[in-house]
């Protein structure tokens, strides 16, 4: 990545030391969403343990040299267990590599990096995290969607599905309904109709706008914009393609980084 971080005067990174780990996040997608230190952290990596949605853009700044491991998760297929992530991780550390574990987006939201991270502290390895924009927060923005206005109170950023991919049946969805004016749900697509079902139940109007935003940042992202009491009836031929992001109670406005 020699030459692709841009020299900025006056900032002085610290390195990344050999047998340490830096949780680095990715950003949505689009390569200018990386931060300073992340393309400071690709930099000086020997080795990169990623995600499966990782841009691939991102990945051709990173020099052919630098070993890459993909440890990626894909909703429904067979991946490898975070247990055996982590243990590799620590065991990348401890031959004392320079270790970057990229992440999609923030890697402190909705990925298992806190997980990481504490195991690896447990090991005995220096861990440092690396924030990045997350797709909830910065995709949507790429994408036309403002989280607040004057009058939303609150944004709740919420799971669609349980820590072992189970229906999130079991979720207070009053409490969120009534609390947050715009809900942002990672990984919830399956469960859109007992989500809609749910935030119905609980009082929020059928005719509330939601967006559904596939693979904010990149250039296939897709918008579809519908309302609750449409949602549960989307046919698969109707969803943006994966990743993607349900969002209740916003519709995109103005301008937007769409596909050229
Ligand atoms: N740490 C990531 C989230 C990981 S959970 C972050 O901060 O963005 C994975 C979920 O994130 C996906 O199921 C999807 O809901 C969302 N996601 C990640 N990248 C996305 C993108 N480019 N566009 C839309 N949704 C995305």
């Amino acid at each position: 990545m020699q030459g692709v971080m841009p020299k900025v005067r006056g900032l002085d990174f610290p390195p990344l030391k050999a047998g340490e780990v830096w949780l680095v996040g990715a950003g949505p997608g689009d390569p200018g969403l990386l931060t300073l230190l992340a393309c400071h952290a690709l930099e000086q990596a020997e080795v990169v343990v990623h995600d499966a949605l990782i841009d691939a853009r991102i990945f051709d700044l990173i020099p052919a040299a630098v070993e890459r491991v993909d440890v990626g998760k894909r909703a429904g297929r067979e991946s490898p267990r975070q247990d055996s992530i982590t243990a590799r991780l620590i065991a990348l550390a401890r031959q004392g590599k320079k270790v970057v574990r990229l992440k999609g987006g923030d890697p402190f939201v909705f990925g298992r990096g806190p997980e990481e991270a504490v195991a690896l502290e447990q090991a005995g390895i220096v861990v440092r995290v690396v924030p990045g924009i997350s797709a909830g927060l910065g995709g949507l923005a790429w994408a036309g969607l403002p989280l607040t206005t004057r009058e939303g109170v609150a944004v709740a950023l919420v799971t669609g599905h349980g820590p072992d991919g189970e229906a999130p049946t079991d979720f207070d969805w009053r409490a969120l309904a009534q609390s947050a004016s715009v809900l942002v749900i990672y990984m919830g697509l399956r469960q859109r109709a007992e989500i809609a079902r749910q935030l119905m139940k609980a009082g929020r109007p059928a005719d509330e706008p939601v967006s559904l935003v596939g693979r904010a940042a990149t250039p296939e992202q897709v918008v579809v914009v519908t309302t609750l009491g449409q949602l549960g009836g989307l046919t698969e031929a109707e969803l943006p393609p994966t990743p993607a992001l349900m969002v209740i109670g916003r519709r995109p406005m103005g301008s937007t980084w769409a596909p050229v």
